[in-house]
């Protein structure tokens, strides 16, 4: 767990300096939502579950699972934990199971809770391991631009930075116990896939007929594990007992769900007789089986056609949230309810996936600055102090969506205000208990303890813990990710053509500096201004920090040609990453 301090500031604080009378508490978890915690609990009780003979799934140790198939002689591992700390607590239930070696590893995605423990499994890294032939590059963005924001939402979505213990505890992260990708103290020991497939793989692994079959949903890489002789299913993350993640509030780029309904069609034609998931428990029996999957394609088709109807009629988001609503048989089936994902989410992203940003009405095409919005908001209120007591009316009056909606412009106007502060995060802890949707409850409760100020959220990741994972990321990569992160006010004026070259994997790029904006080219530059010479290892090094600059250039390790200056210069260009 990240070093933090905790101290639950209540309403009644507020109300010191604002001489409010009624305290404005939040109330408790209502009885529905604390014995749903309680009991996913259950579900994600710690412990290897024989699924049927020869099938173990290791439940409970992180937020995925991982699953232990036997074969003759050998065994091999499908999906390998988050760490290698997690991965080899699994590892060594494993080991009371059977004493057979591994063979082989399998993921079904790229998704890091999923791929990061491999080395715990095979220590030296030497194994066949079987993915969809896009998961090594869609692995590769984990070191991508957008990490920093990315980060900042996964802490609070997964809760990472909460209490465990109290009210507004951390409970769980809807599929699991917790997530260990987040936690610093924990170590990436990632093996990168060596057998990959298109669409898909019919093959033998320890004497058991595998195949293995691309499956696009939750994420475009996914695939399915399907071992006809023993009538067992392993869908990945396409299915698991919560309402799917079709959008993911840390931010995901358009989930397709029509692919994912045809990946379940695909799963229900094979009539399995054991599922078993990535997280969440297994289920056994064809019937029970075969009415799962349909329901769950049922619903995500269903959002997706009613949405679609919807935005056809003209229906913006906010409208197409009160709108579309599973059926009753759905929205009462067990493996429909929201701990993970949300329908009203969903909803919203299919309609920016189809049509983007722009609701459709001429108002919101160019609308006004935060600031004239809060601005406008505080006049009709009578002035800030009337804004002030709007918002803590709605939160008495336990309209708490809108109290945090008022206070937002209040902020906007005191940015300072401890009070307006205080408003907003008492509103959205009261949002947050009244949750079982683990991922807003997170988000909420975690955003209330930044806006008091009591945790901030930045990246802790200790570089030598995820330096054997960025070591098996292409050199060429850290390069490409440099443009982006360009400072402009370092390089309005800057003119530079600068060459790169890296000895020990005989690769060479080239960056141009054109007045605010670098070019990355895949070769090297005809003539450039300055040349950078070391090898790739150097450079991830110097890149996570864990080499001084100014010791690496004076043993000679990064050598360049061209002025020192333009070197120094170059490289204050760039938002550190
Ligand atoms: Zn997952």
């Amino acid at each position: 767990m990240p070093a933090m301090l905790i101290r639950i500031v209540t309403a009644a604080s507020v109300c010191l300096f604002l001489g409010c009378q009624a305290s404005s508490e939040p109330s408790s978890p209502a009885p529905a939502e604390s014995a749903a915690l309680e009991r996913m609990k259950e579900e994600f009780r710690r412990g290897i579950y024989e699924v049927t003979e020869g099938v173990h799934q290791a439940v409970g140790f992180g937020i995925a699972n991982s699953i232990l198939i036997e074969g003759d002689d050998c065994v091999f591992i499908v999906d390998v934990m988050g760490a290698m700390e997690t991965a080899a607590e699994v590892r060594a239930e494993f080991a009371k199971v059977t004493d057979k070696p591994i063979g082989a590893l399998i993921y079904t995605h790229n998704h890091a809770d999923h791929v990061m423990g491999g080395l715990a499994f095979v220590p030296d890294g030497q194994v066949d391991v079987y993915a969809h032939e896009t998961t090594n590059d869609h692995i590769n963005r984990f070191a991508n631009v957008l990490r920093p924001i990315l980060r900042t939402r996964s802490a609070r979505m997964f809760g990472s930075y909460l209490p465990r213990g109290g009210l507004d505890a951390m409970e769980n992260v809807g599929l699991g116990p917790f997530v260990e990708t987040l936690d610093p103290d924990m170590t990436l020991g990632l093996i990168r896939p060596n057998k990959t497939f298109a669409d898909e793989l019919e093959t033998e692994i320890c004497g058991v007929q595998v195949r293995l079959v691309h499956a696009p949903g939750e994420t475009d890489d996914q695939l399915f594990v399907w071992l006809e002789e023993r009538g067992v299913l392993l869908p990945g993350d396409n299915i698991y007992k919560a309402f799917p993640n079709l959008y993911s509030i840390r931010g995901t780029p358009y989930r397709d769900v029509r692919d994912w309904v045809r990946s379940l069609d695909r799963m229900r034609a094979l009539r399995p007789t054991y599922l078993v998931p990535s997280h969440t428990r297994a289920i056994s029996g064809q019937d029970e089986i075969q009415e799962t999957l349909t329901a769950y394609r049922d619903a995500i088709q269903f959002v997706h056609d009613q949405t679609v109807q919807g935005m056809n009629r003209g229906l913006r988001p906010d409208e197409l949230v009160d709108a579309v609503k599973l059926p009753p048989h759905l929205a009462g089936h067990p493996y429909l309810q929201e701990y993970y994902g949300k329908v009203a989410w969903s909803v919203r992203g299919i309609f920016s996936g189809y049509l983007g940003w722009f609701d459709g009405d001429a108002a919101r095409l160019e609308p006004v600055s935060p600031d004239d919005r809060a601005a406008g908001m505080a006049a009709l209120a009578g002035g800030v102090e009337g804004l002030q007591h709007a918002a803590e009316h709605a939160l008495k009056e336990e309209k708490y969506a809108w109290a945090a909606e008022l206070a937002s412009h209040w902020i906007q106007l005191a940015p300072a205000s401890r009070a307006a502060k205080q408003v907003k995060a008492d509103a959205l802890r009261a949002l947050g208990r009244e949750q079982v949707n683990a991922n807003a409850r997170n988000y909420y409760l975690s955003q209330a303890l930044e806006l008091e100020g009591m945790i901030e959220i930045r990246d802790q990741t200790k570089p030598e813990n995820a330096l054997s994972f960025v070591s098996t990321v292409p050199i060429g990569r850290f390069i490409a990710a440099m443009p982006a992160n360009l400072l402009y006010e370092k390089s309005a004026d800057a003119e530079l053509v600068v060459g790169f070259r890296f000895p020990d994997v005989d690769e060479a790029y080239g960056i141009e500096i054109r007045r605010g904006v670098a070019e990355f080219n895949d070769a090297f530059p005809e003539n450039p201004d300055l040349t950078i010479r070391a090898d790739s290892h150097v450079w991830r090094e110097l890149v996570l920090g864990l080499r001084s600059p100014i010791k690496t250039f004076a043993a000679g390790d990064v050598k360049f040609s061209g002025s020192a200056l333009d070197l120094v210069g170059f490289l204050r260009m760039f938002r550190k990453p």
